[in-house]
């Protein structure tokens, strides 16, 4: 169903009144990706939700509906040197066309390298509007007119895959362009890397992201670190990257420039711009000081990763033949024990796995599923950190 502006909230009303399972979409780019959805299920589509409510360039804020295409509000922030500061979405191509709609990226939640400097999705929402499960309209942060008691909504919202209630709109910080753009790519033994890693991290330079990097992306089976640095002088740039290189070079750490245009070249190949389309695609957590641990992971061998050093986030990707179901499995139980999780968000058509597992917080998690959709009819059976039932 692909609902005027006008008739959205009508027919989330009439779905309530029939007790119809729905899911929520908005261009529906991933919208298989993650648990799939349990029964027959209606499809609300918010591609004609779309368009800029207001922009304010010199607040640095916009207000947009949900439905709108992220590489078209970039393009009209780009007239005013400005942009949301997040990746493309994994598999978007080169010119981010495949990167779906905003109330998509906020209902996924997931961030790329760049929440190094500009933090995640969430704390780049300054407000919202939803559509509840019965059709009221609520709203949270910026220019708020009701909140729902007691929850802060929009971290609620980011990352809730659609299973308690339709973003319809929202209002998001936007940042200056940075006028100048340099990268690194150091590339070394993983150990003196993990200590380079270390020490960026702490120091007071602030690169727009520090990716570790696995092959098809480097040669061989090495590993390397993707540096992306921006400042609105040249000079300050040159200063850093020498800076860089000089902690690297007695690790023997080889360290190449990168002028913008192989910057953003390689950036785009880690975002699977250039990738075949994969069987496997799984979302990595680990706390970060462990990410060399896990890098060395044999499961790992030869597969393509990225993973933020600050954020230990990131994502790998592979066909079915060249990585085994056991290995995930294993994979899984690795990131458990460091502290964090996998999630699969693409398998080959023949397994099985759980998207995600149960998290410690299931019971609340399942409570507030409750008050927001009590007829339990949004994306059934896909509701994070609580695992899927199994078919
Ligand atoms: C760096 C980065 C990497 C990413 N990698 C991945 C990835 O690997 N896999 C992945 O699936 N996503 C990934 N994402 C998220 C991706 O941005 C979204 O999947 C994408 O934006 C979907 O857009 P869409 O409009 O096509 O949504 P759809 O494909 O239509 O829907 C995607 C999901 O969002 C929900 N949804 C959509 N619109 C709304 C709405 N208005 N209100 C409530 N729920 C809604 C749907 O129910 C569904 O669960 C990534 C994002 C970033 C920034």
């Amino acid at each position: 169903m692909t609902p005027e502006p006008s008739e959205l909230q009508e027919l989330v009303r009439e779905l309530h009144q029939q007790a119809e399972p729905w899911q929520p979409a908005g261009m529906g780019t991933r919208l298989s990706w993650g648990p799939p959805i349990k029964g027959a299920s209606a499809t609300v589509s918010c591609r004609r939700l779309s368009g800029i409510v207001e922009y304010s360039p010199g607040d640095f804020t916009v207000t947009a509906l949900a439905g709108s295409p992220l590489v078209e509000l970039q393009a009209e922030l780009a007239h005013h040197k400005q942009w949301l500061a997040v990746d493309w979405p994994w598999g978007s191509g080169s010119d981010g066309q495949a990167s779906g709609s905003l109330g998509g990226l906020v209902a996924r939640g997931l961030a790329g390298g760049l929440r190094q400097r500009y933090l995640g999705l969430r704390d780049q929402i300054i407000g919202l509007e939803l559509i509840r499960s019965d059709g009221i309209r609520a709203r949270a942060g910026g220019k708020v007119v009701k909140n729902v008691a007691g929850y802060d909504l929009m971290r609620l919202m980011t990352g809730s895959w659609g299973a308690l209630g339709l973003i319809s709109s929202l209002t998001l910080r936007t940042m200056p362009e940075p006028p100048q753009r340099r990268g690194l790519l150091l590339n070394g033994p993983l150990e003196a890397l993990g200590q380079l890693a270390a020490w960026l991290l702490g120091s007071s330079l602030s690169p727009e992201r520090i990716d570790w990097w696995r092959p098809p992306l480097l040669q061989g089976d090495e590993t390397g670190l993707l540096i992306s640095l921006a400042s609105i002088n040249a000079h300050t740039l040159d200063e850093q990257i020498c800076c860089i290189a000089a902690k690297a070079a007695p690790l023997l750490i080889s360290a190449q420039a990168l002028e913008p245009a192989e910057l953003a070249s390689l950036v785009g190949q880690s975002q699977g711009a250039e990738t075949e389309a994969s069987d496997w695609l799984l979302r990595l957590a680990v706390r970060p000081r462990l990410a060399t641990t896990l890098l060395s992971d044999p499961s790992l061998t030869g597969l393509p990763v990225v993973l933020g050093a600050g954020s230990g986030l990131g994502l790998s990707w592979a066909t079915a033949s060249a990585l085994p179901t056991y290995k995930v499995e294993a994979l899984r139980r690795h990131c458990q024990q460091g502290g964090g999780y996998l999630t699969v968000l693409r398998q080959p058509t023949s397994t099985k796995l759980p998207a995600w597992l149960d998290a410690p917080s299931r019971p609340m998690i399942e409570a507030i599923k409750r008050q927001f959709d009590p007829k339990q009819q949004l994306s059934r059976g896909r509701l994070p950190g609580v695992e899927p039932p199994r078919s």
